[in-house]
């Protein structure tokens, strides 16, 4: 890397994907690599295959090694050390709507996944980091605020070494999530690949239809008045 490509957080979801083309369209000569954790999360299958998938969909869209896939394996760290329904198999994930969100909450896991991600982005001298925090995500999670990017974008200059510079971007930091499906088809994603991202909580087979992510996910394509080719369970 020259300093001067993207490395985009990313977790498999609309949101990723969507940050992920759009900053490709504002970058279209460089080059992204995409930031996969396996944190432990009972979706990690599913989030693989929709990365495999995204970066497959750049490639497709802009030149053919345009996108790669960067993996840390076997991140036990949360699993271990704090209580989530995302990765532990004791805790059910919600399907009551708008039923209390802190079962879903991974103590501070943002924080530690973009920390890993300003490390790989030193060493490897991107020129900047790419999160799909949102609007819509940051009303139930502080980590998905862009006050939060803010404040790690200042931490950043004292994280790494002065001669190298390193920006936090946050294309989706303004939008909701039916505004996030609508930039995604803007930026030239058609709806069917949009729907190869993974929402679901839960890692079955397909999305659930019933935790909040699969109900912000329905409603967000829905409102956007775009065909959602996501199989529901529900
Ligand atoms: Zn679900």
């Amino acid at each position: 890397m020259t300093g001067k490509h993207s490395l985009v957080l990313c977790g498999g979801g609309l949101d990723s994907y969507v940050a992920a083309f759009h900053n490709q369209r504002m970058h279209v000569d460089e080059k992204t690599v995409l930031l996969f954790v396996d944190y432990g999360q009972k979706a990690v299958k599913r989030e693989w295959t929709a990365i495999t998938k995204l970066a497959g969909h750049l490639n497709a869209h802009y030149r053919e090694d345009t996108a790669s896939i960067v993996a840390i394996k076997s991140f036990t760290f949360f699993r271990k050390y704090t209580t989530s329904s995302l990765t532990n198999d004791g805790v059910a994930v919600n399907r009551e709507p708008r039923a209390g969100i802190a079962s879903e909450w991974v103590p501070a896991r943002n924080t530690v996944l973009m920390s890993l991600a300003i490390a790989i982005a030193e060493n490897e001298k991107f020129a900047r980091i790419v999160t799909g925090i949102n609007k819509e995500a940051a009303m139930a999670y502080p980590d998905n605020d862009a006050e939060w990017l803010s404040r790690f974008q200042r931490l950043v200059e004292y994280a790494v070494l002065p001669s190298n510079e390193l920006e936090l971007i946050a294309p989706l930091e303004d939008l909701m999530k039916q505004e996030i499906v609508t930039l995604g088809v803007n930026t030239g994603f058609p709806s069917a690949e949009l729907s190869d991202s993974w929402s679901c909580y839960n890692g079955g087979a397909t999305h659930c239809g019933e935790c909040s992510s699969c109900r912000s996910r329905k409603n967000a394509f829905d409102i956007a008045g775009y065909a959602d080719e996501t199989e529901y369970v529900k």
